[in-house]
């Protein structure tokens, strides 16, 4: 039994585990991939806090993060988050992230969109990345425990008390149970359910989310996807938004601007999805910029732009469109991150702590990811320090079965034909602009494939390494979460920040309330309540 378990070794998942280590608790962090691997390093832009007062003002931030949200956030809690975000940047240049500097040695901010502020610091184009190798030394100096190749099966929560979770040895099979007096859910957003059509990696596949979700976790507002405006045509890998902040502009294939570059992304993503379907063409512009400036402050966009479609940003047009890229919806999680189950505990992008709302500002979650990691992480620890020891866990039964199962399937139906279908369907049915009756038909779709689901059996049945068995646990939890996504978007009769509703094309305060998904009694629950 371990004091604290974190699942997920991004960015929320290592400052948790930092917090807690340093407040005395013993920490196991136990992830499906490595630190290095995680969402978080593939974070470009930039990471917001209002660092000088004279420019800026922490009013300023804390407004604009809740006009974004369309008011569907809790203001003291982004107050907390940007009161704090000062803190956490200079914490993070303190344990050695190389923040880009100015001849004074001051930490340089860049615009991004939704604010008339420079707000954002950044290491080149290379935030994320830079942070979590910086956080993970951290870790390896303050002897944190890890656990790599671990796969998270199911949560071990019995009379809404959590235990611990079971994990499947990606190595070996085997089967784990990792009991612990608290557990922080840290595993990282949903968007990459899109597969086809997300600037995420193919393992952000909503497990914590769907895991939760089994184990009567309440999600919340889990049909507010944000779909990043710039991602290149085809691929969907992400071209940042500090190519805007940093000048690039929007044309269509008249070479005309059609949009404020630097509007909140919801509105970025609307305008260039309604010339995608009138047939024309969208592309960045950044011939205007300074070379010398694309080379030192956007090297990654350079490189990438070349790299995946030959050209070259400094002389020709990049052609984009917009991609599934974060969730704002999650884990329902309260001030102190805890979610509704005992001794649970969420943070990062796989929580909804009542932030971003129906929109996220560009550099919002990295310092949400560090400032309400470390918080978390205090929290949870805390909750381990008033416990003796962990009651009735040997009632729980352990999940080999499960596993099994997926063995024991017949394989008449290749679930990666479906995976993809499922991908492109969420894409067209419930993607940045959703009417009703293509929400009924992908709900019918989903309940179609479930009902395959008995026929689609992995042909790979080895024990060691098996990636045939690790995609197919991954498709389940896609599917699970995929149809969350449908339901809570059907219920939801308005349009408002990434939520967009053809037969309901406004605002409505009826809706200023956060959706909820609730697992109880084995019913599914979806329904609204007041803003926590
Ligand atoms: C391309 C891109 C660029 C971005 N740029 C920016 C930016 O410039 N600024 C900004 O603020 N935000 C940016 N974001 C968003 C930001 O990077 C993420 O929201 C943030 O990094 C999420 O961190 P996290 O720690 O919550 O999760 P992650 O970094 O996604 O980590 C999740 C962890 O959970 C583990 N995990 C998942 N499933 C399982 C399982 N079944 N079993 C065990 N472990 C599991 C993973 O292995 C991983 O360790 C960007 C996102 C993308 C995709």
């Amino acid at each position: 039994m371990v004091d604290l378990l974190i699942i997920g070794s991004g960015g929320a998942g290592l400052c948790a585990a930092l917090s807690a280590k340093e407040n005395g608790c013993d920490v196991l962090v136990v992830s499906k991939t490595y630190p290095t691997h995680s969402q978080t390093v593939q974070a470009q832009g930039g990471i917001n806090a209002v660092l000088y007062e004279n420019d800026d003002d922490i009013n300023l931030h804390i407004e604009d993060t809740y006009k974004a949200s369309c008011r569907l956030s809790n203001k003291d809690n982004i107050k907390t988050l940007c009161e704090n975000a000062k803190d956490s940047v200079l914490w993070l240049e303190s344990i050695g992230v190389p923040f880009n500097k100015d001849e004074n040695s001051k930490i340089k901010q860049r615009k991004f969109g939704g604010t008339n502020k420079k707000r954002t610091c950044y290491s080149s184009d290379y935030t994320g990345l830079k942070i979590i190798h910086t956080l993970f030394d951290q870790c390896i100096k303050n002897k944190i425990d890890f656990k790599n190749e671990y796969f998270l099966i199911d949560l071990i929560v019995e009379n809404k008390k959590c235990y611990g979770a079971i994990f499947l040895d990606i190595k070996t099979g085997k089967i784990e149970n990792i009991y612990s007096k608290s557990t922080i859910l840290a595993t990282g957003g949903y968007a990459g359910v899109y597969s086809n059509n997300t600037t995420n990696s193919l393992s952000n596949c909503a497990d914590g989310t769907a895991a939760a979700l089994r184990a009567g976790v309440k999600l919340s507002n889990i049909e507010f996807v944000q779909f990043h405006p710039t991602a290149l045509e085809n691929s969907n890998i992400l071209i940042s938004e500090s190519a805007r902040g940093e000048g690039a502009y929007l044309v269509d294939s008249k070479n005309k601007r059609f949009i404020d570059e630097l509007k909140s992304r919801d509105e970025v993503t609307k305008a260039i999805y309604e010339k995608l379907i009138n047939k024309d063409k969208v592309y960045l512009d950044l011939r205007h910029l300074d070379e010398n400036k694309i080379n030192k402050l956007l090297p990654q966009e350079k490189r990438i732009a070349f790299e995946y479609t030959n050209i070259d940003i400094t002389k020709e047009l990049l052609p984009i469109n917009p991609a599934a890229h974060y969730s704002m919806g999650g884990i329902k999680t309260d001030k102190n991150f805890k979610t509704n189950i005992e001794n649970l505990y969420a943070c990062g992008e796989v929580a909804q702590s009542s932030i971003h709302g129906a929109n996220r500002l560009g550099g919002n979650s990295l310092i949400e990811i560090i400032t309400f990691g470390k918080k978390a992480g205090i929290s949870a620890s805390n909750n381990s320090k008033n416990m003796k020891s962990i009651k009735n866990i040997e009632s729980i039964t352990s999940f080999e079965n499960k596993i099994e199962n997926i063995y024991n399937l017949p394989n008449k139906i290749n679930f990666y034909e479906k995976k993809d279908l499922l991908a492109n369907e969420l894409f067209e049915k419930v993607g940045i602009i959703k009417n009703e009756n293509d929400l009924d038909d992908f709900i019918n779709f989903i309940d179609n494939l479930n009902s395959q689901l008995p026929n689609m059996g992995i042909l790979d049945k080895s024990k060691i390494y098996n990636k045939n068995l690790i995609d197919f646990l991954e498709f389940l939890n896609q599917i699970e979460i995929s149809k969350i996504i449908a339901l809570c978007s059907k219920q939801r009769k308005e349009s408002r920040g990434s939520h967009n509703r053809l037969e309901f094309k406004n605002i409505s305060n009826e809706y200023e309330k956060y959706s909820y998904a609730l697992i109880e009694d084995e019913l599914l629950k979806i329904g609204f309540e007041e803003i926590s």
